[in-house]
C-alpha cells in the first residue's frame, strides 16, 4: 500500500498569509500521513486547525490522533489549541516528540494553549493531550512505523521517518534542519544519510537561498541546494522543499522550483524536486 502525504500547510518561522503567498500558502507546518490505520500528523503549526476542521466535516473529529512534533518553536505548535478534537470528550490526542525535546514541547504547548496566551488552560480541555517520548527504537503509531531522524536546530529538534510496515515504503520529514552543521569529521552526516536511505520521499527544510546562508549560520535552516545534495547522496528519488521563508512570495518560490530542479538534474540519481504547496497531496 502507498503512503499519502497531505501538506496541510507548508510555511516556516511565522505565518505569512496574503495575496503574494496565496498559491504556496502562508500558514505554518502541518503534514498528515494519510493511512487506513488512523490519523498521524507531523507538527502542529497553524495548519493543524484546518486539518481538524476537515476531520469534523468528515465526521471523524472524535477519532484518535497522533501528533509528532519536531521541536518546541511556536510555528510548529500554534495550531494545537485550535484542534477541534481537544473539545470532544473521550477523544484521544497524543503528542509525541523525541526524548531530548519532549519537555520543551510539553512546556511550550501548555504555555501557548493556556492563559494568558489562550483563554482555556490546555489541561482543562475535554480531550487534553498526553505527551509521550518517542522511543529510540521507534514506535508503531496509527499503524505506521515511526522513528526519530537527527536534526540540528537551535534548542534541539528531530525529524521523523514514517514507514508502512506492510510495504517498507517510507517518507522522511525534516522541516527545520541546518545541513551545513552536519559537515566535517564529527558532523554526523553519515548517521543522517543512514536514517534517510531507502525512503521514497524526503520533505526537507529549504528556508534559505544560497546567497542568504552566509548571514544565517547557526539559525538552524538549509538551502534548496543543500537539500538536493542530501536527497542525491541518500539515493532518495523524490524531494519536497518545505518550510518556506515568510518573505518568499509565490513568484520567488516559482524561481526556487526552477533553479532547484536544474540543480537536481545534474545531481547523482537526479532526484525529482517539487516545492510544497499547501492543500496538496503526494502519494508515494
Ligand atoms: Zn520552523
Amino acid at each position: 500500500m502507498s503512503l499519502t502525504l497531505r501538506f496541510w500547510r507548508v510555511r516556516g518561522s511565522v505565518a505569512a498569509p496574503g495575496a503574494a503567498t496565496a498559491r504556496y500558502g502562508g500558514n505554518t507546518s502541518c503534514v498528515e500521513v494519510a493511512h487506513a490505520g488512523g490519523a498521524l500528523v507531523l507538527d502542529a503549526g497553524t495548519g493543524l486547525r484546518p486539518f481538524g476542521e476537515a476531520r469534523r466535516a468528515a465526521g471523524e473529529l472524535a477519532g484518535p490522533i497522533d501528533v509528532l512534533v519536531t521541536h518546541a518553536h511556536a510555528d510548529h505548535l500554534l495550531g494545537l489549541p485550535f484542534l477541534g478534537t481537544l473539545d470532544v470528550a473521550g477523544a484521544a490526542v497524543t503528542v509525541h516528540a523525541a526524548p531530548h525535546v519532549l519537555e520543551a514541547v510539553r512546556a511550550a504547548s501548555h504555555s501557548l494553549a493556556s492563559p494568558p496566551l489562550f483563554p482555556v488552560p490546555l489541561a482543562q480541555r475535554a480531550a487534553a493531550p498526553t505527551f509521550v517520548a518517542l522511543p529510540a527504537e521507534g514506535a508503531t503509531l496509527s499503524g505506521l512505523r515511526v522513528r526519530a531522524v537527527p536534526a540540528l536546530h537551535p534548542g534541539g529538534a528531530a525529524g521523523f521517518r514514517v514507514e508502512d510496515p506492510a510495504t517498507g515504503r517510507a517518507a522522511v520529514y525534516l522541516p527545520d534542519n541546518e545541513l551545513a552543521a552536519f559537515e566535517g569529521e564529527c558532523g554526523g552526516r553519515r548517521e543522517l544519510l543512514e536514517a534517510i536511505a531507502g525512503a521514497e520521499v524526503l520533505v526537507h527544510d529549504a528556508t534559505y537561498l544560497p546567497a542568504e546562508l552566509p548571514h544565517h549560520r547557526g539559525w538552524g535552516h538549509s538551502t534548496y541546494a543543500e537539500a538536493v545534495r542530501l536527497a542525491a547522496d541518500a539515493g532518495v528519488p523524490r524531494l519536497v522543499l518545505f518550510h518556506h521563508h515568510p518573505e518568499r512570495d509565490d513568484a520567488a518560490l516559482d524561481r526556487v522550483a526552477a533553479v532547484a530542479q536544474g540543480v537536481a538534474r545534474a545531481a547523482r540519481g537526479a532526484p525529482e524536486v517539487t516545492v510544497a504547496v499547501e492543500g496538496t497531496a503526494l502519494t508515494v
